[in-house]
């Protein structure tokens, strides 16, 4: 496994394997079995697989955790390396935004409302990263997790409207035994919020989605349904609920096929999002 931090190594080791499919994993580290299914899954797509390892300051607001992101580079290069990875990407702030940048990507729509509203800006410093590092690995393919639901529809927008040669692949959400969506900031989380109480927001999802099976079709109940499951649970504040189209993230009132339950709540100061689909694609 190859370790890269500089941006002219990375390009030279992508042009040097041009005849080589590459699959790319974008993450800011502190890796969990989520992540190294992504580098297993790229693995098997392509003929070399490429992890990039980046907290990107750009997608942080002031105040949010960029600075005690949880970071453990020994702990991923092992697991990286126990995935097959052949490249590791670590790059330097210094070079992604040297002094005097400016340029950033936004994508208009789809970054309003959901985690948009919470965090503006967020997601214009996630599609610049993005764009950045795909101009620098120069990847066939890249593997994105559906936990971050928007995130994967903003990327696939931005990769049709500036016409990447990119194969955007969602990957289902990986979770433990109890449901918790695996996540790095997991780690900021009791033994018992993570254990008793987290686990409850995808259980109260599943919920849902069975209600909506047995017929119920309007979001607003739904909606209400989830508040009610949630609020038994004193530790939980619901920062959104969102039911809606899981292509054009527009609300919807009437839940059809196409419909997406996501959710963002804080938990203490952990602030954890989850989503469940009626049908998966
Ligand atoms: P992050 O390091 O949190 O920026 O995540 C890097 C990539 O891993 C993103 O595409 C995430 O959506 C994906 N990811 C994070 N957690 C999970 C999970 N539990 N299951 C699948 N993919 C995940």
């Amino acid at each position: 496994m190859e370790l890269i931090n500089t941006i002219y190594e990375m390009k030279q080791w992508s042009k040097e394997r041009q005849n080589n499919s590459i699959a790319f994993v974008p993450t800011m580290g502190f890796l969990h079995i989520g992540h190294v299914t992504l580098l297993e899954h790229a693995k098997k797509i392509a003929d070399k697989s490429v992890l990039s390892i980046y907290v990107n300051p750009s997608q942080f607001r002031p105040g949010e955790d960029l600075d005690k992101y949880p970071r453990d580079m020994e702990g991923d290069l092992k697991k990286a390396k126990n995935a097959g990875t052949d490249c590791v990407f670590i790059p330097d702030s210094n070079e992604i935004y040297p002094e005097n940048y400016q340029t950033w990507i936004e994508v208009m729509e789809l970054q309003k409302g959901l985690c948009g509203d919470s965090r503006p800006g967020h997601f214009k410093g996630v599609a610049t990263i993005v764009c950045k590092l795909f101009n620098i690995v120069r990847p066939d393919f890249a593997i994105f997790g559906e936990k971050d639901f928007q995130q994967l529809a903003i990327i696939r927008q931005m990769v049709a409207d500036l016409n990447m040669d990119i194969k955007i692949i969602g990957h289902p959400t990986i979770r433990e035994e109890n449901g918790l969506a695996f996540s790095s900031r997991n780690a900021y989380l009791t033994e018992k919020q993570r254990f008793d109480i987290a686990p409850n927001i995808y259980k109260t999802l599943l919920q849902a989605l069975n209600i909506i099976k047995n017929g119920e079709k309007q979001a607003v109940n739904v909606e209400n349904f989830i508040i009610k499951g949630l609020s038994v649970f004193k530790e939980f504040k619901i920062d959104y609920i969102f039911i809606g189209n899981k292509f054009t993230l527009k609300k919807t009132d009437i839940i059809d096929n196409n419909t997406i339950i996501a959710i963002a709540v804080w938990l203490g100061n952990t602030r954890l999002i989850d989503n469940a689909q009626l049908c998966s694609e």
